[in-house]
């Protein structure tokens, strides 16, 4: 079923009674051509793009849960392209062209917001860092604007300039950064890989990896053993787990990450802001929510639910930011499992095992990610090799020393 206008006004004038189910609740099959394991973003749309591009026979997508139960439904919903290392910009820029043109491709509303993403400076050292990064991205051909204080006090009026502590200078802009409606784009996704003939598993746990000389051949499931000729692992936060199914300890903590709501408000906040004096971010849902988030729990954990002292601590980022969120009250909060890499960049790659291949690593950041980490782990699955943009997403690089730390912080997981 295509969606339109002309669906909606039909669907209006015969009481809605036509819609059908976007996806097609799939049992699985004996034996796969490919099998992704998770349902959350990346999964997704590795199916779909697998599906569109590539004529790779029959694909499955293997989830424990329900569609939307992991981080892509419990993101801040925030994408920009605004990186500084090599190894990275080219890959974030290829994911933000794929949402400029995301909606058209799959025919779904995953409300793409273009609203622009403000990285405040507080010191001279840090806007020259900025400026560095702003001109990394000009000369890739991203876009990239450093604004000064009398601008920036024109855009976005309300915020603490005088902060004693935390004097804000200016700002990075990226206008093309902004939001995407997170769970919206798992079911963007399902619907169109499922129109293209994949099937979508849901409610079936993973619970084994069968090999047979060093190749993987199939999955031990909740719902029965599936084979395959290839193995795609998606699960983001459950990554080390799934991987030491397949007798691989790979380079990557699992910690919690909170995010937080409030109560709808009137529209204030136009855009995304991150605070640059510690760990704050924060946009507005179109429900009117202020929507933010901070830093790590501080721990390992595979629970997705965080800790009071946490809250405490992002919200004391938000009142620098802008004292007067501290007159709102909080609504929901909640937790994701992050999985987290020593050099904070992703892995996209095969492993050593034959026919068995990673999408891990996402750590905060990789809803924004979610196109172009499809796109290329689809083309990894077809074709053997890596896409360019993603050919630095190695799991060697970590033994081999060519690590792509953005954030300049070591092999420290929870710092990046
Ligand atoms: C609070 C929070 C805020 C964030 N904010 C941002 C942001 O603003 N911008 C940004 O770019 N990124 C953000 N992120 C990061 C981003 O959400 C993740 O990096 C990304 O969603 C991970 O990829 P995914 O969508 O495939 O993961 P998931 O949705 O977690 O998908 C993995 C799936 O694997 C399934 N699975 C696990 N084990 C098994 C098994 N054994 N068998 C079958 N299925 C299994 C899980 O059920 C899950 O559905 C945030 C994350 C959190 C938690």
């Amino acid at each position: 079923m295509k969606y339109s206008a002309l669906t909606v006004l039909k669907q209006a004038l015969t009481g809605h009674k036509g819609w059908q189910p976007a996806w097609r609740d799939a049992t699985p099959a004996p034996n796969y051509d490919v099998v992704i394991i998770g349902g959350g973003g990346h999964g997704l749309a590795t199916a779909y793009y697998l599906a569109k591009n590539h004529n790779v026979g029959r694909i499955a997508v293997v989830e424990k849960g329900w569609l939307g139960n992991g981080n892509i439904g419990r993101n801040t919903t925030i994408v920009r392209s605004n990186y500084l290392l090599p190894g990275n910009l080219p890959f974030y820029e290829l994911s933000m062209k794929l949402w400029e043109g995301l909606e058209q491709d799959i025919n779904y509303n995953a409300m793409v917001s273009q609203r622009g993403v403000f990285n405040i400076f507080h010191s001279d050292v840090q806007r020259d860092a900025y400026a560095r990064r702003g001109n990394a991205m000009r000369l890739h051909g991203v876009d990239s604007e450093l604004l000064d204080l009398p601008t920036l006090k024109r855009k976005i009026p309300y915020l603490d300039y005088e902060n004693a502590r935390f004097p804000i200078q200016g700002a990075l802009l990226q206008k093309r950064g902004g939001t995407v409606r997170h769970d919206a784009v798992a079911w963007g996704y399902a619907r169109a890989a499922s129109r293209l003939g994949v099937d979508i598993i849901q409610n079936c746990e993973v619970t084994g990896i069968r090999q047979e000389n060093g190749k993987a051949i199939g999955i031990e499931t909740t719902r029965g053993y599936i084979g395959t000729k290839k193995l795609g692992l998606a699960v983001a936060g459950a990554s080390s787990l799934v991987a030491a199914m397949a007798g691989l300890r790979l380079p990557i903590e699992s910690h919690v990450l909170q995010a937080f709501v409030t109560e709808g408000l009137k529209p204030l906040i136009d855009n995304v802001i991150t605070f640059g004096a510690g760990h704050f971010y924060i946009s507005q849902s179109d429900k009117g929510g202020l929507v933010f988030g901070g830093d790590l729990d501080g721990y390992n954990s595979y629970a997705a639910r965080g800790n009071l002292p946490t809250i405490e601590d992002v919200c004391e980022g938000g009142m620098a930011l802008m004292p007067m969120i501290g007159r709102t009250r909080l609504l929901r909060h909640w937790g994701g499992i992050m999985d987290m890499t020593m050099d904070g960049s992703p892995i996209i790659d095969k492993t050593p095992v034959e026919n068995l291949y990673l999408n891990a690593g996402w750590c905060y950041g990789g809803f924004k990610a979610t196109p172009a980490s499809g796109y290329c782990f689809a083309h990894l699955l077809a074709r053997d090799e890596p896409h360019d943009v993603a050919a630095a997403y190695r799991l060697d690089r970590f033994a081999e020393g060519k690590l792509i730390d953005e954030k300049g912080v070591g092999a420290q997981p929870n710092l990046h």
